[in-house]
């Protein structure tokens, strides 16, 4: 397998101290990568800033303005989560940017899958404001050009951030050719994600929500992902799979409830593989989202590549769950039931 991935310098620019989205977890990641025997074996993809006309496809011409200039002008806020520095357009340019190359990478056979080690993440970002630290929706970019520049129809994007993709999902709902999936806790931040929010008009249906109570762990994802998001994946038979990538919905995670483990993220991630080959000759590029626990993060990330690179191996040094385990039966019979899943 060849597995690219897109970095660059800049996007440690945009920080701030104290800040649970800061540099800090990009370096972790690089650090993890070059500390373990991975690096060498992934292929570099040259980052790119997307310019305005591109960044417009899915976002407002005055947020993309709007952003540069408090850049411009020394930095500020989106909202009050969504901090801005002087850097912060050329990161998020960048990192829009980098994330749809790495798509067209994939795509043009140079590679077989990647991985957007990019900040600022994106899921959050609406057409008309950033928030919940998103300021380019990248994922989405990334998707929209593919299907304009290549021979793409479907796409498929699965988030596994523990919040719900809220931005993603008002670009994508009524649109029947990009499928969205997300699991997510849920009542959380940002409050949206319900399980009968299906998608709208032609879209109806190409919108999964798994919306999840606390304490949801390995067992409880493996089994979502087997009855429900794998046959989803199945059914609509996507051209290309993008992941929003993000790690918090680990147990021991600070800002979040969920209980996967990083054996349950590498499980689940091989599970996403997996189906890509299966579906779409392997075409799966993850996109980095969230994830606030350093040491879950690196290494949560490092175990995606070694799925990317078809391996089983994985490290889990942070251990199980210590939480009661949620039972999930009946809530994947409903579920199965508003996505017409059960066998007729
Ligand atoms: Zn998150």
């Amino acid at each position: 397998m060849t597995t690219g991935y897109v970095y660059d310098p800049v996007f440690l620019a945009h920080t701030k101290r104290g800040h649970p989205e800061s540099a800090e977890r990009l370096s972790a990641i690089m650090s993890e990568l070059e500390d373990s025997d991975l690096k060498e074996m992934l292929v570099h993809v040259p980052s790119r800033a997307a310019e305005p006309e591109e960044l417009a496809l899915i976002h407002d011409i005055t947020y993309i303005a709007q952003v540069k200039s408090l850049s411009q002008a020394g930095g500020g806020y989106l909202d009050m989560d969504t901090y801005v520095t002087p850097y912060t357009y050329e990161a998020a340019a960048k990192a829009a940017g980098s994330t749809v190359d790495l798509t067209l990478t994939v795509l043009d056979g140079k590679l077989d899958n990647g991985f957007a080690l990019v900040r600022p993440p994106g899921h959050h970002a609406l057409r008309f404001q950033g928030m919940g630290f998103c300021v380019f929706n990248n994922i989405v970019l990334a998707a929209r050009v593919a299907q304009q520049q290549r021979d793409i129809e479907r796409v498929a994007i699965v988030d596994f951030d523990v919040h719900h993709g809220n931005g993603t999902q008002p670009m994508t709902e009524e649109d029947p050719t990009i499928l969205f999936i997300s699991t997510h806790q849920y009542p959380f931040y940002p409050g949206t994600g319900g399980l009968h929010e299906i998608g709208k008009g032609a879209g109806e249906g190409y919108t999964v929500n798994l919306p999840l109570r606390v304490g949801v762990d390995d067992a409880g994802f493996v089994d979502l992902y087997r009855e429900i998001v794998i046959p989803s994946l199945q059914r609509f038979k996507p051209d290309l799979m993008l992941v929003s990538a993000g790690y918090d919905a680990h147990w021991d995670d600070p800002l979040a409830g969920l209980a996967l483990s990083l054996a349950g993220y590498a499980a689940i991630s091989k599970m996403l593989v997996m189906a890509a080959e299966t579906l779409c000759q392997g075409r799966i590029i993850f996109v980095l989202e969230g994830g606030y626990n350093l040491p879950v993060l690196r290494v949560g990330v490092a175990n995606t590549f070694r799925a990317l690179l078809n391996r089983n191996d994985f490290a889990d040094p942070v251990g199980p769950s210590p939480y009661t385990p949620a039972d999930l039966t009946e809530y994947i019979a409903e579920a199965k039931h508003i996505h017409d899943l059960n066998p007729k």
